[in-house]
């Protein structure tokens, strides 16, 4: 849900730094409080084995006519924020009329509203909004997730928003830090204290899902945009779930090649064992998001796309 307090303060913020192609995490604020991502989401692996995919974005400006940039200065933001609309049997569509009609009475704002069959982008995301309070509508981009009625569909919004949140954050080379680069509601008003809402927390419980699923599935997006411009959440052979040894942590890793030009990444095999991936790799010095651990032949590889791991040899 948005908020109505439309006045920004500056803060001083970290810095995020980007490279040529790549991001680096030297300057991210460390996170507080965040759980480790959970071993196994049913809904996350309904997204893999149906292979949905997200649909692509429609920009089309809205009527929000109060430009403002970020703290840090126009086409700056400094990560996303997730919220979800509270409002059953409207779609994307219904809340963009609604929200151009009705902004100035509702002193709010959004970026974008997404549903199982649209993400809808309505007002340019190198400038802020009026969406979670002062303090957050001067660092972060916004985007409204709509209810919907079924395990389908709400697999196809949640892919179609892990998607928009992936897409963002590599537009405007951040790296994913759950938690810091992306945040519900919910942990804007437990960090900031402007706003009192908990947005998509119980809407996300409603359907067995979490924070930290929704984490792991962008998390699978966002490496694979940056690593191959797909936005599917596999890479070739897609990983039977029964066969991951479920060590899970919620970490950001950086790879580097002391010794080559980049840094292998193989996949497991049905068996256990794994074969080298010989038509991508990581960039050397790169960060790459990881969900899991997992052991073949003695070796430990950390897992950077549903079926792409690399070895921990690798990890700087
Ligand atoms: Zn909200």
């Amino acid at each position: 849900m948005v908020s109505n307090k439309k006045f920004m303060v500056s803060l001083a913020t970290a810095a995020t730094l980007a490279g040529a192609g790549y991001v680096t995490v030297q300057n991210v604020v460390p996170n507080v409080g965040i759980q480790n991502v959970q071993a196994a989401s049913a809904i996350n692996d309904y997204i893999a084995n149906n292979n949905i995919q997200p649909v692509s974005i429609q920009y089309e400006e809205g009527t929000f006519s109060n430009w403002f940039g970020y703290d840090n200065g126009v086409g700056k933001p400094e990560g996303v924020v997730v919220h979800e609309t509270a409002t059953p049997g409207a779609t994307a569509r219904n809340e963009v009329t609604y929200f151009n009609r009705e902004w100035q009475n509702m002193y709010s704002y959004v970026h974008a509203f997404v549903d199982n069959n649209e993400i809808i982008n309505i007002h340019n995301t190198d400038y802020g909004v009026w969406g979670a309070g002062p303090t957050a509508n001067g660092k972060y981009i916004q985007i409204e997730l709509c209810e919907v009625n079924s395990t389908d569909a709400f697999a196809r919004s949640i892919s179609n928003d892990a998607y928009y949140i992936a897409s963002k954050l590599i537009q405007y080379n951040l790296p994913f830090t759950p938690g810091t680069t992306v945040l519900s509601h919910n942990d804007v008003s437990q960090r900031y204290g402007d706003t009192n809402h908990t947005d998509p927390v119980g809407y996300f419980s409603s359907w067995g899902y979490s924070m930290d699923q929704f984490y792991e599935l962008i998390g699978q997006y966002y490496n694979n945009l940056k690593n191959n411009g797909s936005v599917t959440n596999g890479g070739g052979n897609s990983t039977n779930p029964d066969t991951d040894t479920g060590v899970t942590d919620s970490n950001t890793i950086n790879v580097n090649n002391a010794n080559g030009d980049y840094v292998p990444i193989v996949a497991f095999q049905d068996d256990g064992s794994v074969k080298n991936i010989t038509n991508r790799a990581l960039m050397n010095k790169t960060p790459w998001y990881t969900d899991k651990t997992r052991e073949s032949n003695g070796v430990t590889y950390r897992r950077v796309a549903t079926n792409e791991w690399v070895s921990t040899q690798y990890v700087i």
